[in-house]
């Protein structure tokens, strides 16, 4: 066994490999660039070194530095994890030659599946059936838009180099065709440096099934069965499955079989995938799947098949990356329950899932699931990376009941102030189409907006968090007597709303906010008076109406001395009453306020000079 490994990657996947290999007794070494110094892989690695500027193509994709941290470490193997340079056959043949194990296939495996179209000539070559299409040489426009009109629309015109959903375009029409093509020839020159495209048959209903599939240096082919991962966002996976819903044994055997049978042909040895599209317009049936491309790596969603295999996959990497056999035969493989896993992202979905970055203040996914990641809370998201922070996986004895496990966990999920789109996965899961297994990869883009979260917390959770504020005072508070339904202004996440306190008593504390988290949502409430205006007024003595009211109550005349903290004026506004207190020690140097007037909200009230 590997007695030392460097692990060529960030992130939870970094951290997710650590603990395999801490587990088999491996030392770690971590690398890192100067945005991850502090990163949770670098402190639970038992060695770090840093290799670079934040930009991954100054550190992360720097196979020479890579390289020459492993030896300077005396690290024996390196693990490139999923992304970043773990499908590039140049750095794992630079491993090699510098004299270091590469946890992963062999150079030539990752080249012969690396780009798509020669990846599909070569499965057509191993009788894999693949989605129908063209993958010609000639990339004239005039010989594309042939092709397309003769495989009939819509097609799927699909960079070569492409991967990560990024160099697809689909057309529906032969008048669109000329647009879409050199739109995606331009993002796959610059995303991949390459423009060669093929074009694919779309296929509607469609379904992403993969499967995982295993090889030894002792020529071992095993699959660990499908995943399902049609819930996607532009072509991104979202929330991933195993097994796959609707799934018979015969089809189950079939593509099974066809993976093991493409992985041979390229003399597979570690961990891959093989995605397959299927057109579930009739269910899943074995003649309406087709090969898309192998990745021959780890894949993000591999948790999904440890869970219902139980199976630790990064484990089966060392073991065979250590010259051993795999771990168990094919007939030793079986499927027990049901997994589910989605993709927590620092990103905004109200925000057209814009990524959010800054200092995770709280980030608490609960402990029911089980939770792969690479921050804690108190860690900054930066701009520089994938903004996927962790990934929640639910098993359960069936669909259900992982489904409802992984909805309960992200439910509950706490993240503040970066926005994540844990409230939108909460939706996606709750999904009546979702719910019934009857999914395919047009769902979100289909129902776009009903799986947006809710904007506002319930009356309840606003309730109950307005009650945590408001502490009982009975000398500046509310009147115990009054009315029995009271309510207060608080700012819900800087705006301005009502709330009911069901008859409490008490007085706002200035500074203080709670957290309500509902829904997969996080929002922050503050008592109104901690907003900006009344900070603005504290600072320079002025203390102004918060809000339109009526005054109920004026306590100190002009040029009375006060200290702070001390009730100066009341106003009665929203069914509420609101004590204004002196800001600090002092003199009363203006009074505007009347009992009983009517004011309208930033009218000055009170001015207090500080005492000289
Ligand atoms: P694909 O989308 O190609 O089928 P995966 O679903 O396994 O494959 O996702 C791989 C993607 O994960 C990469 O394209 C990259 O954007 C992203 N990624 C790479 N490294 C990391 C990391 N350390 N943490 C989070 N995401 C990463
Ligand atoms: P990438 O390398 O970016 O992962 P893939 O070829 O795996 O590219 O395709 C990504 C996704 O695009 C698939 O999971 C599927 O949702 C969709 N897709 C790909 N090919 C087709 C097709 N022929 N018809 C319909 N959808 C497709
Ligand atoms: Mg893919």
């Amino acid at each position: 066994m590997i007695e030392s490994l460097l692990i060529a990657n960030r992130g939870e996947i970094a951290c997710r490999i650590i603990r395999t290999a801490r587990a088999l007794g491996i030392r770690t070494v971590a690398v890192y660039s100067d945005a991850d110094a502090n990163a949770l892989h670098v402190r639970q690695a038992d060695e770090a070194v840093h290799i670079g500027a934040s930009p991954a193509r100054e550190s992360y994709l720097v196979g020479d530095r890579i390289i020459a941290a492993a030896k300077q470490t005396g690290a024996e193997a390196i693990h490139p994890g999923y992304g970043f340079l773990s499908e590039n056959a140049d750095f794992a043949q630079a491993v090699l030659d510098a004299g270091l194990i590469w946890v992963g296939p062999n150079p030539d495996s990752i080249r012969a599946m690396g780009l798509k179209d020669a990846a599909k000539q070569r499965m057509i070559a191993a009788g894999v059936p693949v989605t129908p299409g063209y993958l010609g040489e000639d990339q004239s426009p005039e010989r594309l838009k042939d092709e397309a009109d003769s495989i009939g629309y819509p097609v799927l015109i699909k960079a070569v180099a492409g991967g990560g959903g990024k160099g697809m375009r689909r057309v529906d029409t032969a008048a669109e065709f000329a647009d879409a093509l050199v739109s995606c020839q331009r993002e796959a020159a610059s995303s991949f440096g390459n423009t060669d495209v093929l074009i694919e048959k779309y296929i509607l209903s469609p379904r992403h099934i993969e499967v995982q599939v295993f090889g030894d240096s002792h020529g071992n082919v095993v699959h660990l069965f499908e995943r399902d991962c049609s819930l996607q966002r532009r072509h991104q996976k979202v929330i991933e499955e195993a097994p796959a819903p609707g799934m018979d044994e015969a089809t189950r055997e079939a593509i099974c079989a066809a993976a093991v049978k493409a992985a041979k042909a390229v003399d597979y040895i570690g961990a891959g995938t093989i995605e397959f599209i299927a057109d579930a317009s009739e269910g899943l049936r074995a003649d309406r799947i087709w090969f898309m491309e192998m990745n021959t790596r780890l894949q993000v969603e591999h948790p999904v098949t440890e869970e219902i295999t139980g199976q630790d996959l990064v484990e089966w990497q060392l073991r065979v990356a250590s010259s051993e056999p795999l771990p168990k035969r094919q007939d030793e493989l079986a499927i027990d329950g049901w997994a589910m896993e989605a993709r927590l992202y620092a990103e905004d979905p109200a925000k057209g899932f814009l990524p959010s970055i800054g200092t995770l203040e709280r980030f608490d996914l609960g402990a029911t699931a089980r939770v792969d990641t690479g921050v804690e809370q108190d860690a900054e998201i930066s701009p520089f990376y994938d903004p996927m922070i962790a990934k929640v996986i639910a098993w359960g004895e069936d669909r259900e009941t992982a489904r409802e496990a992984l909805a309960d966990a992200l439910d509950g999920a706490v993240v503040w102030p970066v926005r994540s789109n844990a409230g939108f996965l909460v939706e996606a899961l709750d999904h009546p189409d979702f719910v019934a297994g009857t999914l395919d990869t047009g769902l979100i883009a289909r129902e776009g907006d009903a799986l947006m979260p809710p904007t506002h917390p319930t009356e309840e959770a606003l309730a109950e968090a307005a009650g945590a504020l408001v502490c009982a005072d009975p000398i500046a508070g509310f009147r115990l007597n009054a009315a029995p339904r009271r309510s207060a202004t608080f700012l819900l996440d800087g705006e301005p709303v009502e709330v009911e306190l069901d008859g409490q008593a008490g007085t706002m504390p200035p500074f203080e906010d709670v957290l309500i988290s509902e829904a997969g949502q996080t929002w922050q409430l503050k008592p109104w008076r901690a907003s900006g205006v009344a900070a603005g007024a504290a600072a320079d003595g002025a203390i102004l109406s918060p809000m339109p009211g009526r005054i109920i109550a004026v306590d100190v005349a002009a040029g009375d001395a006060v200290t702070k903290g001390q009730k100066l004026v009341t106003l009665e506004a929203m069914k509420m009453e609101h004590s204004l207190t002196a800001p600090f020690d002092g003199i009363v140097a203006d009074l505007n306020a009347i009992e009983g007037g009517q004011v309208t909200e930033g009218t000055m009230l009170v001015r207090i000079e500080k005492d000289s």
